[in-house]
């Protein structure tokens, strides 16, 4: 009786499943249609499981090998690989996560929207993903286009589209005598930090909640070990109650991979019970997490491993399949990004902690290009677009690529002055914090008081020509989509009219370096502290 019933879940199990892998993909363009069997049906309890607290204590290890906030770069992918196949052929348990904002940011993923990464994810065998806000990016419908190329589960328990959950929620894993439960949760910032026309229709719930559920759902399951993916963060940009700490007032989580915030912690820490993870950006550190449970007693423990670069002796083995895959993803698109577009004499400066601010050359090129291409009096962007700095020397294709990953469109609407400073206060509003929205401007100067109120800060405004700025005449400002739909917190461009579309942000860019303009190697004091 018992061995019937579970071959008939079995079936069951794999009926869905098979369902789910060949419905076809929403390829529609415009408003992705809810996928009916992408919510996996809870898998029934078998009858004589019982309560959860008959169960025998059990014993057994897990490794996690864990990373987040990768932003498209693989160089960490081969040894991870390699790592898991050791600890594998050691007879271990291991499980590979990643903790989001992954799929976008590099260019032969950013190319390919998503595919060559997804690809360097099957080779190295990842179980499971949770989505961060620029797994967005690329909209909705591409996204779950993505999720179905993927050899392991996409997760988020917190995502509704048009009411329904519309990623698996959560997977289970049966590793030698241990269940090990991993449950998604995305930020709910996501709608803000990711262009605002992908978030039709979604509704992202507060982690918090949702993790008391789940972990109610795993318990009654039986798991031993219940692993939190997340895409919260630790850091101030995210209200208290979203983010990865407060997972750990919730009674069972054993361990929180997290992401996000770009949080290097060395060994992870630890809040009541559970143990927080997350390794930095970029993919300079590999995380792991080693769990030991004795008759149902767990100790745990994280660690980070550098990932050496190109010229490093390591004694870190690179698995040569993976390596291949991605050569295979870059050849893809070498005949696109290898293109020299133009040449630089200086360094132009693209980090993060400059951009985010402050004014730098590189950004005034990126500001100058936009006006370029539209002819407005004003443009500006947040200095979270621009992601990353250029050597002096030769530019390629594939070099403004991964400065302007975002295939934003540049647009312009017709505004007043008043809604103009509105714009600046807004844009140095979080200084001296290093924000994704601090402004990077062309056509205006203007200078502000980092002691005043924020709202109240700007204190002189010019033309760049050296006309005065009047707050009772209109101008046109250029800007990128993103932020003319109110991303980055710029509400007042829905006061815009007559928005007009240009090309892409990249593509104004390349055509700007091609009239071969003079690139200044200061700042020009666009935006000065008073
Ligand atoms: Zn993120």
């Amino acid at each position: 009786m018992k061995r019937k019933f579970i071959s008939i879940l079995l079936a069951f199990i794999l009926i869905t499943s098979l369902l789910s892998a060949c419905s076809p993909a929403p390829v529609s363009e415009g408003i992705p249609t809810p996928d009916p069997v992408s919510t996996p049906a809870p898998t029934p309890l078998p009858e004589d499981t019982g309560q959860s607290d008959e169960k025998p204590p059990v014993s057994g290890s897990l490794t996690i090998i864990h990373m987040n906030d990768t932003h498209g770069r693989t160089q960490a992918e081969p040894y991870i690989s390699q790592l898991a196949k050791d600890i594998r052929a050691d007879g271990g348990n291991v499980l590979v996560l990643d903790a989001g904002d992954r799929l976008h940011g590099q260019t032969p993923t950013n190319l390919t929207e998503g595919e060559t990464m997804v690809q360097v994810m099957n080779a190295v065998g990842y179980s499971a993903m949770v989505t961060g806000n620029h797994e967005y990016n690329f909209g909705l419908s591409r996204l779950r286009e993505l999720s179905v190329m993927m050899d392991f589960p996409l997760l988020a328990a917190n995502v509704r589209y048009n009411g329904d959950y519309i990623f698996e929620r959560y997977t289970i894993f049966n590793m030698d005598d241990l269940k090990v439960g991993v449950f998604g949760l995305a930020t709910p910032e996501t709608p803000t930090s990711s262009d605002p026309r992908n978030m039709g229709g979604l509704v992202f719930e507060n982690p918090v909640e949702i993790a008391a559920e789940i972990v109610e759902l795993m318990k009654e399951r039986n798991c031993d070990i219940i692993i939190a993916l997340a895409h919260l963060g630790d850091d101030n940009s995210t209200a208290e109650n979203n983010r990865s700490d407060a997972l750990a007032a919730v009674d069972g989580i054993d361990v929180v991979i997290d992401g996000h915030s770009h949080t290097l912690l060395e060994s992870g820490k630890v809040i009541g019970n559970t143990l927080i993870a997350q390794t930095g950006n970029h993919a300079w550190n590999i995380g792991i997490v080693e769990i030991n449970v004795e008759n149902g007693v767990k100790t745990k423990s994280a660690h980070l491993i550098e990932v050496p670069g190109a010229d490093d002796e390591t004694e870190l083995i690179a698995d040569s399949a993976v390596v291949a895959v991605i050569a295979e993803g870059e050849a893809r698109v070498e005949s696109i990004t290898s293109v020299i577009i133009g040449t630089t004499p200086v360094d132009l400066n693209g980090e993060r902690e400059f951009v985010r601010t402050g004014e730098t050359n590189l950004a005034n090129l990126v500001t100058d290009s936009m006006i370029f291409a539209t002819g407005a009096d004003i443009s500006f962007i947040g200095g979270g677009s621009i992601r990353t700095s250029l050597s002096a020397g030769d530019i390629t294709m594939g070099d403004v690529l991964t400065v302007l990953p975002f295939s934003n469109l540049i647009v312009t609407l017709e505004m007043t002055g008043s809604d103009v400073l509105e714009i600046l206060e807004h844009g140095v509003s979080e200084y001296p914090e290093p924000a994704g929205l601090f402004i990077q401007i062309a056509g205006v100067h203007f200078v502000f008081d980092p002691d005043a109120e924020p709202g109240q800060r700007v204190v002189d405004v010019t033309m760049a020509d050296g006309t005065a700025f009047d707050i009772n005449r209109s101008y046109i400002v250029a800007t990128v989509e993103f932020i003319a739909a109110g991303g980055d917190g710029y509400t007042m461009m829905q006061r815009g009219v007559d928005l007009v579309f240009y090309g892409g942000d990249a593509e104004a860019f390349v055509e700007y370096l091609q009239t071969n303009p003079t690139i200044t190697a200061e700042p020009e004091g666009r935006v000065t502290k008073h």
